[in-house]
């Protein structure tokens, strides 16, 4: 199986902790030249400096720009490409805050999507003429399974992640005949910063602690585990490999089997 990335350029966002580090990580150790991209530089300067290198010609950098700054972050990914062509672009950025949709502000809608769909589509857009020439591009978007089942209590968030796995399946379809391949990932609970306050807003609300909070939804779990990063990276990084250039317009969970429906 093919999955060798060297001299593939990635671009992987929210890259400074959490899913989006492990495929910074997973897609360096296949040989890509990897872009972190998030705000806060000092981290991301430490992640460039332990990401993997496979062979000597293998090179890594961070940008710093906010999903949430739509003209800033086109700027600074302008730039970028204009300098290296982006082959394979990581969609990522923070989960909208908890709450049900009853009662969510328009503003939280807003924000969302600003950070999603349209942080993604910017991305797309500006990274997608490189993908053309090299007659090679991967974009992946790291959603959630509540594209497939919505989860209680996500309600700017369930909302956000269907408008943007449609905006890819549409996507898949406009590129394929260009060798560019749109795919979904869906995180079930990951260890990461994210599901520990997810954990703690439940625990908060039921008044059980978060130990117990915890082990409740790893019961619902066939896995009976929450994720390592680096599970879901790995179909991250699979789905940017050669090996997966027929694979197109799929929503990929993984949750240890806790989403129910096919
Ligand atoms: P996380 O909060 O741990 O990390 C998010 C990353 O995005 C960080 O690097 C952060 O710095 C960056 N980021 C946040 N806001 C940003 C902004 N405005 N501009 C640029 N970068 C920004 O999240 P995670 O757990 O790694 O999850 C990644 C994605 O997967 C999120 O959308 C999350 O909602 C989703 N998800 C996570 C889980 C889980 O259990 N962890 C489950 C389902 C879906």
């Amino acid at each position: 199986m093919d999955l060798d990335l060297t001299g593939r350029h990635a671009l992987v966002c929210g890259a400074s902790q959490g899913i989006g580090r492990a495929c910074a990580i997973e897609l360096a150790l296949l040989g890509a030249n990897v872009t972190a991209l998030a705000r806060r530089a000092e981290v991301l300067q430490q992640l460039v400096a332990e990401l993997p290198r496979t062979h000597a010609k293998q090179t890594h950098d961070f940008l710093v720009a906010d999903s949430g700054d739509t003209d800033g972050l086109r700027a600074a990914v302008e730039k970028l490409v204009a300098a290296q062509p982006v082959h394979i672009l990581v969609n990522n950025s923070g989960g909208p805050p908890p709450g049900p949709a009853h009662g969510a502000k328009i503003e939280a809608f807003l924000d969302a999507y600003r950070k999603h769909l349209v942080a993604n589509h910017t991305l797309a857009e500006t990274a997608i003429p490189g993908m053309q020439a090299a007659r090679f591009g991967r974009i992946v978007n790291i959603i959630s399974t509540s594209v497939k089942e919505p989860i209680a209590g996500l309600g700017v968030s369930n909302t956000t992640r269907w408008a943007v796995a449609s905006w890819a399946k549409t996507l898949a379809g406009e590129l394929a005949p260009f060798g560019i391949t749109v795919n979904n990932v869906l995180p079930g609970s990951t260890h990461t910063p994210r599901i520990e306050q997810i954990v703690a807003a439940r625990a908060g609300k039921s008044g059980a602690s978060i130990a117990a909070m915890q082990q409740t939804m790893e019961a619902e779990i066939p896995m009976r585990r929450f994720a390592d990063p680096a599970e879901v990276a790995a179909a991250v990084a699979f789905l940017c490999s050669p090996a997966a250039a027929y694979i197109t317009g799929i929503n990929v969970p993984v949750d240890g089997g806790r989403t129910r429906s096919l």
